[in-house]
């Protein structure tokens, strides 16, 4: 596999070395190149077209907040901030580098983290960032006309909101932005008028050190009045081991102890839950249903060919085992131009008669298949391929399953189950997902005597559908 190349910006020789030396510790990838400014940044993206940059944001020359917006601005590549948050001007720098289009944010290694974890980190975090799909940011071509409100440092600060909040109950508007999400977060909440009568809930995968001051800046930016929240907590890599419920509460175990809640939504896939449930009879009647459930298998295969195979973005494979086809090359703008092959994902979905094949088997097939539909594919030289069987991806529909899929409420009043493989009346789709927690939150809610609706009713039939339903 080709390694994923790196640039690295940074302006402290000492530091610079650093992110060198632990990047070369990874055979998956090189440093192309290494500057110490904004301009130099500029000029070795355009020439050497790196996957991804490290990039400072106090640099000489040109700082790292121009230099991202340029190079968003004529050659888009994901670029992963390894900056300082020791001031609020250097953290409101970083921030509106996000929000030019710059896809993660790091703090620099410090001398007393001798543990390995922060060199982990960012090795994960390089790789992360390569693989994310990067647009034009039009800001640097428009001038200051696109550009978002300068950021005043003395803006005062919002007091944290109390939560839950007294009084009636407040419309509320949820968004959820991860990595590279920031700029897209100002965009929307830009366009949401000020002093609306809802509440609105951001939540955004950010390094912690860059979290606090956030809503600071996001207040600037869009007018609106934010808040950090605190008080809740998220636990990452926290597996659920078992679940006991209680008279008042139930106890949820994880690797790091146990923990006691007033109601669980356990919304994990239908293998996993049967692990998790109480080991005594009170079990066996949801242990049942659920041991009519089979798994379903997807299998991803992607291509990576020497050229252009079609012009078509994806397509739709009818009467073959091959069944979508994604031009994964047509999203990456920039990159296609730069070297005018095609990167296709073919997806094939209820892939049972894969999961037993070999890698070379399904490749010798796939691209048989796909030579039918685009001829081009005969001439064309198959670079590198990859082959991803997702055994466990879904679960299948199987006749009569339907009457086996289990209601949100259980036989333990504290506990309710949300997943697609619940009954919602949906298949196993993202939308079915969804409208599981809908109703998880709806059952929720009656049992503690609020007879709260949350799904929206589907839209009535009409034309031929209307005659089949
Ligand atoms: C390759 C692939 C392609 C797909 N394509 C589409 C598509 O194009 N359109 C579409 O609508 N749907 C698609 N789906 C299906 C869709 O992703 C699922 O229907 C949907 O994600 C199900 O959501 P869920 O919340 O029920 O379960 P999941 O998304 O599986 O979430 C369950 C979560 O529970 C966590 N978990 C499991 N055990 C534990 C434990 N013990 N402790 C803590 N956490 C645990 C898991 O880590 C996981 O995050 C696709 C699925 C796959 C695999």
């Amino acid at each position: 596999m080709a390694r994923i190349r790196v640039l690295v910006i940074e302006d402290s020789l000492t530091v610079r070395k650093r992110l060198v030396e632990v990047i070369g510790t990874d055979s998956d990838l090189e440093v192309v190149a290494e500057g110490d400014n904004g301009r130099t940044a500029i000029e070795l993206c355009r020439t050497l077209r790196p996957d991804v940059i490290t990039l400072d944001m106090n640099l000489p020359v040109m700082d790292g907040v121009s230099a991202t917006e340029h190079i968003m601005g004529h050659f888009p590549t994901p670029i992963l901030i390894v900056s300082s948050s020791t001031n609020r001007g250097d953290l409101f720098k970083t921030y509106d580098a996000l929000a030019a289009g710059a896809v993660d944010v790091l703090e620099k290694p410090r001398a007393e983290d001798a543990d390995g974890a922060w060199e982990k980190k960012f090795l994960a975090a390089i790789k992360l960032v390569s693989r994310i799909r990067v647009i034009t940011h039009i800001r640097a071509r428009l001038g200051s006309v696109g550009r978002a409100p300068v950021a005043r440092l003395d803006t005062p600060v919002v007091a944290p909101v109390s939560w839950p909040p007294t009084g009636e109950a407040r419309s509320v508007i949820a968004l959820g932005a991860s990595t590279g999400g920031p700029g897209a977060l100002v965009d929307v909440l830009r366009e949401i008028p000020t002093g609306i009568d809802a509440t609105l809930l951001v939540v955004l995968h950010i390094d912690e050190p860059f979290s606090s001051a956030f809503a600071d800046w996001l207040g600037v930016q869009t007018g609106h009045p934010v808040a950090y929240a605190r008080g809740g907590e998220v636990l990452l890599r926290s597996a659920v081991t078992a679940i006991g419920p209680k008279q008042d509460q139930v106890g949820v175990l994880t690797g790091s102890g146990e923990r006691q809640f007033d109601y669980v939504v356990l919304a994990a896939p239908f293998q996993n839950v049967a692990t998790l449930l109480p080991s005594d009879e009170s079990a066996k009647p949801l242990n049942r249903q659920l041991a009519n459930f089979e798994p379903s298998s997807i299998t991803g295969i992607h291509l990576w060919f020497d050229r252009e195979i079609t012009p078509l973005p994806h397509a739709v494979l009818l009467d073959r085992t091959i069944q979508w086809m994604f031009h994964k090359s047509k999203f990456h703008e920039s990159r296609e131009q730069a070297d005018r092959g095609s990167y296709i994902e073919l997806v094939v979905s209820a892939s049972k008669s894969l999961v037993q094949k070999s890698r070379e088997e399904i490749l010798e097939l796939a691209t048989r298949e796909l030579a039918e539909f685009f001829p081009a594919v005969l001439e064309a030289k198959l670079v590198k391929a990859t082959v991803i069987k997702e055994i466990y991806a879904t679960y299948a529909i199987l006749p009569g399953l339907d009457k086996y899929r289990p209601m949100a409420k259980t036989q333990w009043p504290r506990i309710f189950l949300a997943g697609d493989w619940t009954a919602t009346g949906w298949p196993a789709t993202m939308e079915g997902a969804v409208r599981s927690g809908y109703l998880a939150a709806e059952a929720l809610m009656e049992s503690r005597g609020h007879g709260k609706k949350f799904v929206i009713p589907d839209l009535p039939s009409t034309g031929f559908m209307k005659l089949c339903w």
